[in-house]
């Protein structure tokens, strides 16, 4: 029996920090860990110069993450996005490799010579069904049923681009050597495209991989011991149709099937791990009642916290499946539709990172920003304690036993790839829901433009710690190759000849990309998003 694999939820980035995480594991208390202290007076005045560089391209951050929020495109159907950010890369120097690893909308941009090559990277797709005016504090979509930013990944790239073009600058001047290449993180919420980066040799010469995700505030943490990893497989059954009501007897039904392998599946979790996460959708369920559905396919996450153990969920389903094609007499095949492997951070990197957050210190929030915060969090139900206005501890060497699951996303495998570090920024509103319309009610407003004007001054100052302090760079490489791999290495989930689901959400945004375009942020027209879509900001409700 073949077993391809597929299709369509969500993956999850966490905007969720370490709080839930870190009071669930009490028991056990973080190793101990400080950031690292500052380098060279040459180093820090560099360092200096680069938030204050930072600082001055504020305007284009702004418009940066507004133009990209304004696409909302789903994963793999990111096209004007990418063609919007290599525009302004390219226009900045930077030698751009399109369509990288088979994926349209994927690429690199890289500019510098020689040692040592820092990879910055950060997802850019939106979430189903999240369309959302900015600014107002309620559900108001532009487009009733549309995809929109609901988790914030319009506001990664944006921020890499200005530490990237902050550093570029100081590289310039002062005749210093290195790489800067940056990339997408195309589809994360597919998990679906970073394992083909890695197999198509995006970090093959990279030294360092810096992230970045959104969030609500500075975090950085090192080590394993949090979320899971995933594999995303779909299943497809085949059976016959027939009449429904004149000779059903001749029919078999792919949707009985899907619906038994679910029944299957839901009393097969009471006796999982407790940390398995496992979700799914039924992406075909027949056309109509009076026709035996003769083709069903379901799309499963299969979540665990270690390799084996998502192995071993994979099989489970794939068992579960073949019984429920051999209960409704049906055909089973299998997809891979995407995978992460649990993420586990650098210790090195995200010290020296966390110091830089210390330096930059949060936004300066004004009325307006907390206004908007606290009316969306009455709105949800939640506390309403405003942004932050504390930075989140630096947080590592969790222990993984301790681990009771949690979202993924796919810089896991580049995790274990090389030394990387995820810089989480205050770009987000506190107790949201995560993939939803409400995460994307600030990120097009002033909260997003000085979360990541923050962010990347973080990021400018540890692309410099990476370029100047040599020994820093080797630590990292230590920890990941005598700490970390010691004992377990990288397997991708995915096969030599497995292929990216490059079709995926195309027929979506098929469907609503006619009128997202009349919405498309004008910057020739107008200052901001907010401007231009007339939103009094706050909006609230009274
Ligand atoms: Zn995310």
């Amino acid at each position: 029996m073949t077993f391809r694999r597929a299709s369509l939820v969500f993956a999850l980035c966490a905007v969720i920090g370490g709080s839930l995480a870190a009071q669930r594991r009490s028991s056990t208390p973080p190793q101990e860990s400080t950031p690292t202290p500052p380098g060279p007076p040459r180093v820090e005045q560099l360092k200096r110069e680069a938030m204050a560089d930072v600082e001055s391209m504020r305007v284009m951050t702004q418009q940066m993450v507004d133009q990209v929020f304004s696409y909302g495109e789903l994963g793999f159907q990111e096209v004007e996005t990418s063609k919007y950010l290599t525009g302004v890369l390219e226009k900045n120097g930077f030698k751009i490799e399109r369509a990288f690893a088979g994926i349209p909308t994927a690429w690199s941009a890289t500019w510098g010579s020689g040692k040592p090559v820092i990879a910055l990277g950060s997802d850019i797709d939106g979430i189903p069904q999240a369309s959302q005016k900015p600014g107002v504090g309620y559900r108001d979509p532009f487009i009733e049923g549309a995809p929109g930013h609901g988790e914030g990944h319009n506001s990664g790239v944006p921020l890499n681009i200005t530490a990237a073009l902050a550093v570029k600058k100081i590289m310039e001047r002062e005749h210093l050597p290195g790489t800067l290449k940056l990339w997408p993180g195309v589809a994360e919420e597919l998990v679906g495209a970073k394992a083909y980066f890695i197999r198509a040799g995006l970090f093959r010469d990279v030294d360092v991989s810096i992230f970045a995700h959104v969030a609500n505030n500075f975090g950085a943490n090192w080590g394993g011991g949090t979320g899971t990893g995933l594999e995303s497989v779909e299943y497809t059954f085949k059976g016959e149709s027939a009449h429904a009501a004149a000779q059903p007897w001749r029919g078999r039904s792919a949707l009985d099937a899907v619906e038994l392998m679910d029944v299957g599946w839901n009393f097969r979790r009471e006796h999982l791990r407790l940390q398995q996460r496992s979700h799914y959708v039924i992406v075909n369920g027949g056309d109509q009642p009076n026709v035996v559905p003769p083709n069903a396919a379901v799309w499963y996450y299969f979540r665990e916290t270690d390799y084996a153990h998502i192995k071993e969920l994979r099989e489970i389903g794939d068992t579960i499946a073949k019984a429920a094609a051999m209960m409704t007499n049906t055909e089973v095949s299998s997809r891979i539709l995407g995978s992460a492997w649990p993420q586990h951070m650098n210790k090195t990197l995200a010290e020296t990172m966390y110091a830089n957050m210390a330096t930059v210190g949060l936004p300066t929030w004004d009325e307006a920003d907390q206004t908007l915060a606290k009316a969306l969090q009455k709105e949800l139900k939640q506390p309403q304690t405003g942004l932050a206005t504390k930075i989140e501890p630096l947080r590592g060497g969790l222990d993984p036993e301790q681990n009771m699951g949690g979202p993924s996303d796919d810089i896991g495998d580049v995790s274990w790839n090389l030394p990387t570090v995820t810089l989480r920024y205050p770009a987000n509103i506190p107790g949201t829901p995560g993939h939803n319309w409400a995460n994307a009610i600030a990120m097009a407003t002033p909260i997003a433009h000085k979360g990541v004007t923050a962010g990347a001054k973080v990021q400018a100052m540890t692309i410099i710690d990476m370029l100047m302090r040599p020994e820093l760079v080797q630590q990292a490489w230590d920890y990941f190759r005598n700490v970390q791999t010691k004992d377990q290495k990288y397997v991708p989930f995915i096969s030599d000849t497995d292929q990216p689901a490059v079709w995926m959400n195309e027929k979506i945004l098929q469907q609503y990309r006619p009128d997202m375009k009349k919405m498309y942020f004008d910057p020739t027209k107008y200052k901001t998003y907010l401007e231009q879509l007339g939103i009094k900001y706050p909006t609230v409700r009274q």
